[in-house]
């Protein structure tokens, strides 16, 4: 990798044109739930919060949409202003937004004719062949285990393994070497162990219970089928949540297939619960870049069977079928993608006019960012490290690069279990919030030789540097929460003069001549996905945001949706956060007539116009 430091006029540069701002108009732009009246209703809370099941009093909610519209169940979830964003339309500013635009940048690589080349979803480099996909060419066992040795375990290693009595980790065996059926005699699926289903499957009921929304919706759907006809394939990471999200797609009349976005994280036992119950998915820890593909192409590569809906998370899977059966986009509705990454290249292929389908941006929601940046970060921060060190955080000093969202939640954190906590940042808003919170801005040069960790959440790139590493003291903890492995220059600590011992699943120590050791979590990669579990509540809000994104596309009649990217309605967001709120026993303020219209807004809102983050 090289080492680039980039420089603010750099980063300008590389910004990526700012694309014209087009909304549509009211009657194009009614988001819509594809549900008859009679079972969105029931789906809909009341403005004023209350009892979630009631349904919401038809006389509150927006008039039917106009021409094009759906069932007055789009009007139940429809904005009342009824401009729907283009997601190309929002000016984005935020560096991990930007850096995945630099080609140099170890990220997204989008030529300029929109073809992405490497996907940095995956926690190993993934490269997408061009040439002709052979899947013969798997490694040898010792290949195998070489390969495992140099990719550390994922997060749920020790989670699921310490947990599962029936996971055969040394089993060496490729399961594309293994014949399995399940109990009903199906063999459409690939995955480690099929006998490890009954383990997955209570995995995925204590998964349920932190997942209200889906199962509300499960309920409230009350036999009715939005999703009926709906052949989904998807590629995201497979654990017990997302098993709650495809079962919760089934149970809405949706078909899916499933493959990993990521080669580790799998967990084994909830694609075996899967396959048994059913779902053809295609999906191991540890598969080799070669099986990643493979298990893609499993999915949507079958007889008699061609998905018209795909959930996505990173692109490869939308990159996968543009370049090998382009034919399949014309019986596509819609792709819901999730990650900054895939979002990203539908930009591009977007911009480069090759975008044949619309996409829904799910990542840009309201909703899902507040969750998964801020309030993630602010418990997996310590879970992430707790596992991977046993450390004690009080007293500890600690820097923190970057006072974004993820930065904001992780410096929470520390400070509330007595760490003593400084913050690096660029921006002076951001900068000016972290003295506002108690925070020591320094430059981290000022800092480095005292702190006992060194935390990167900017989304840059080499913020930490062989400088800062050779400048830290014995026993420095360093490692990232960003969403690339580019923020430490992990490559400069791969020189002859300096040892690596793993002594731990994730847990690197790079020793200097001198005898000086730091702690290296996760090789630099995202702290809390590789080394701990993230909260399911907060999967739970993605989740929902995708089912009804999935929804909302796939019922969209002809020419409301065109082919761009489009961001879930606002309306759609606040639903995605009111369907949460029961767990807390939260009882929200309805506004009354008179508020209402001195604020301009519908009851039943949106409550924030659309470029409200
Ligand atoms: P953000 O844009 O809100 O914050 C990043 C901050 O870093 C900004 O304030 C920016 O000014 C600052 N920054 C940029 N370069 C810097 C540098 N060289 N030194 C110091 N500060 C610098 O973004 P965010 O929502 O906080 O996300 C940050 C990263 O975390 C992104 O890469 C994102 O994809 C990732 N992320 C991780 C998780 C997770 O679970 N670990 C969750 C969400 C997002």
């Amino acid at each position: 990798m090289s080492v680039q430091v980039v420089s603010a006029a750099a980063a300008a540069a590389a910004k990526v044109p700012e694309v014209e701002l087009k909304d549509l108009s009211p009657s194009e732009a009614e988001p819509q739930l594809g549900l008859s009246a009679a079972a969105v209703g029931a789906m809909v809370p009341p403005a004023g919060g209350g009892d979630p099941e009631a349904p919401a009093p038809a006389a509150e909610r927006p008039p039917a949409p106009g021409p094009g519209s759906g069932p007055a169940a789009a009007a139940a979830l429809s904005p009342a202003a009824g401009k729907v964003p283009q997601a190309s339309a929002m000016k984005r500013s935020d560096p991990h937004h930007q850096h995945q635009r630099h080609r140099d940048g170890g990220e997204a690589l989008v030529s300029p004719d929109g073809t992405v080349t490497e996907a940095p979803r995956t926690v190993k480099k993934i490269q997408f062949a061009d040439q002709k996909q052979e899947f013969n060419k798997r490694p040898t066992k010792i290949g195998r285990r070489s390969l495992s040795r140099s990719i550390s375990q994922s997060s749920t290693d020790s989670y699921s393994s310490a947990a599962s009595y029936t996971d055969s980790s040394d089993d060496e065996t490729s399961p594309r070497d293994k014949q399995q059926k399940n109990s009903k005699g199906s063999s459409d699926f690939c995955v480690k162990n099929i006998k490890q289903a009954e383990f997955g499957r209570r995995e995925i009921e204590i998964a349920e219970q932190e997942m209200p929304a889906l199962m509300a919706l499960r309920k409230r759907a009350q036999g009715e089928k939005p999703l009926a006809g709906a052949k989904i394939v998807g590629c995201t990471h497979i654990t017990a949540q997302t098993a709650v999200l495809m079962e919760t797609l089934g149970a809405l009349g949706a078909q899916c297939r499933w493959a990993a976005c990521n080669i580790y994280s799998t967990l084994n036992e909830v694609a075996a619960a899967l396959a048994e119950s059913g779902f053809p998915v295609f999906a191991w820890k540890g598969e080799s870049e070669d099986d990643f593909w493979w298990c893609i192409d499993r999915c949507v590569n079958v007889e008699g069977w061609q998905p018209n809906m795909i959930l996505d998370d990173g692109g490869d899977l939308t990159h996968w079928i543009y370049k090998k059966y382009p034919n399949m986009f014309k019986k596509i509705k819609g792709i819901v993608e999730e990650s900054v990454t895939g979002v990203h290249r539908l930009y591009q292929l977007s911009k480069a006019g090759k975008l044949c389908v619309p996409a829904m941006n799910v990542n840009d929601s309201v909703t899902k960012q507040k969750f998964d940046n801020l309030y993630c970060c602010r418990e997996s921060i310590l879970d992430g490290l707790k596992r991977t060190t046993d450390m004690m955080f009080g007293g500890k000093q600690v820097v923190v690069c970057g006072y974004g969202e993820v930065g904001k939640g992780c410096c929470a954190a520390l400070k509330a279990m007595g760490s003593i906590v400084y913050v690096t940042e660029i921006d002076p808003i951001c900068a000016l919030q972290a003295c506002m919170d108690g925070f020591r801005l320094v430059k981290l040069n000022e800092v480095i030789r005292q702190v006992d960790i060194v935390i990167t959440c900017t989304g840059n790139k080499n913020v930490v540097t062989r400088e800062h590493l050779d400048r830290m003291k014995n026993s420095c903890i360093v490692c990232n929460m960003g969403h690339s492995n580019t923020e430490i220059d992990v490559a400069s600590l791969r020189t002859p003069e300096l040892t690596w011992e793993r002594v731990r699943s994730q847990v690197d120590h790079v020793i200097w001549p001198d005898g000086k050791r730091i702690v290296l979590l996760a090789e630099g990669r995202l702290l809390n996905l590789s080394c701990s579990t993230v909260p399911t509540f907060v999967l739970s809000i993605t989740a929902t945001t995708q089912a009804l994104a999935l929804i909302e596309l796939y019922n969209a009649p002809e020419g409301r949706y065109k082919q761009d990217v489009y961001l879930l309605p606002k309306k759609m967001d606040e639903y995605v956060a009111s369907l949460h709120l029961p767990t807390f026993d939260a009882h929200l303020t309805e506004l009354t007539d008179e508020q209402a219209k001195y604020l301009g807004l519908n009851k039943n809102g949106p409550f924030k116009p659309n470029y409200y983050r």
